[in-house]
């Protein structure tokens, strides 16, 4: 088994710090968090982008000092920017974390339903940030929330759009969405193409049991607030304790973690790309 790549999705656009104080939102918080998880043993972060009333924004601006200030503080770790929806319906303004190259960018390849909204990724829209990822050779992380969306990535991969090999994470027990069971779980693992490498993104309670899973099947994890606020014994979470629980229940049963470097290897991630995305910082893109 590989060893395990642990990635925190550390805000999303849901959460408030109402629901949980712990929320890293501004860049100076978000860096701070980044650093703890990394001294935890996380190495990807799933990075979203608020404004200074703490609302979702799409705005690149934001985007880049939240880069700047990670990659400050942590220069070793991998950065994921979220080209996700609830922020902004605009093609150009979703796929623009793209042109900033970072390491990964989420994707996630088809519409379903989230609380109170229908989250849309229709298919021109597919194509257009596939090309984007296509254009910038960022490595798209594949966010399946239903077994479709790994038949549109493969659509996509037929086009030349995405290439092999695919990293896959799927989002389990969203309301609206495949429920976060091992049987799902099993189900979509034996979707992929031979060769992919995949995580898990348990949504609420189910996330810890989601990653314990993944660590168990040879998947790697996702955990973080933007997916989960609570611990599993019901006291509000941060990102680090969240990381500390996984490394803790991982090690137990003797699945190692994977250091930045060894995540690059395991993941197919170039080496030389590690800090492209700081020379994008002072360009328009
Ligand atoms: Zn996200």
């Amino acid at each position: 088994m590989d060893k395990l790549v642990i990635t925190v999705a550390l805000t999303g656009n849901v959460p408030t710090k109402e629901m949980n104080p712990n929320l890293p939102v501004t860049p100076d918080e978000i860096a701070r968090d980044v650093r703890r998880c990394a001294d935890a043993g996380a190495v990807m972060f799933h990075v979203h982008a608020r404004d200074k009333e703490q609302k979702p924004t799409l705005d690149i601006n934001v985007f880049k000092e939240n880069v700047r200030k990670i990659k400050e503080v942590a220069p070793e770790i991998i950065i994921q920017l979220s080209t996700g929806g609830r922020a902004g319906r605009d093609w150009e303004a979703r796929a623009k974390p793209i042109r900033l190259c970072p390491e990964m960018g989420s994707f996630t390849t088809g519409s379903n339903n989230l609380p109170g909204i229908v989250y849309e990724n229709p298919p021109q829209f597919l194509e257009y940030l596939a090309k984007v990822f296509n254009e910038t050779g960022v490595k798209p992380e594949i966010e399946v929330f239903e077994a479709g969306m790994i038949n549109n990535a493969m659509y996509l991969h037929k086009k030349g759009w995405i290439h092999p090999p695919f990293h896959f994470d799927f989002v389990l027990g969203a309301p609206g969405s495949m429920p976060a069971s091992v049987k799902h779980l099993q189900f979509l693992v034996d979707l992929i193409p031979p060769g992919s490498t995949w995580s898990v993104a348990g949504i609420g309670r189910m996330e810890i049991p989601m990653a314990v899973a993944a660590i168990v099947m040879g998947g790697h994890v996702r955990v973080g607030l933007e997916d989960n606020l609570y611990m599993p014994d019901g006291s509000l979470a941060s990102n680090p304790a969240l990381v500390e629980k996984v490394v803790k229940i991982a090690k137990e049963i003797g699945r190692e973690i994977a250091s930045p470097e060894e995540a690059r290897k395991i993941l197919s991630l170039r080496p030389e790309r590690k800090d492209l995305i700081l020379s994008m910082l002072d360009k328009d893109v």
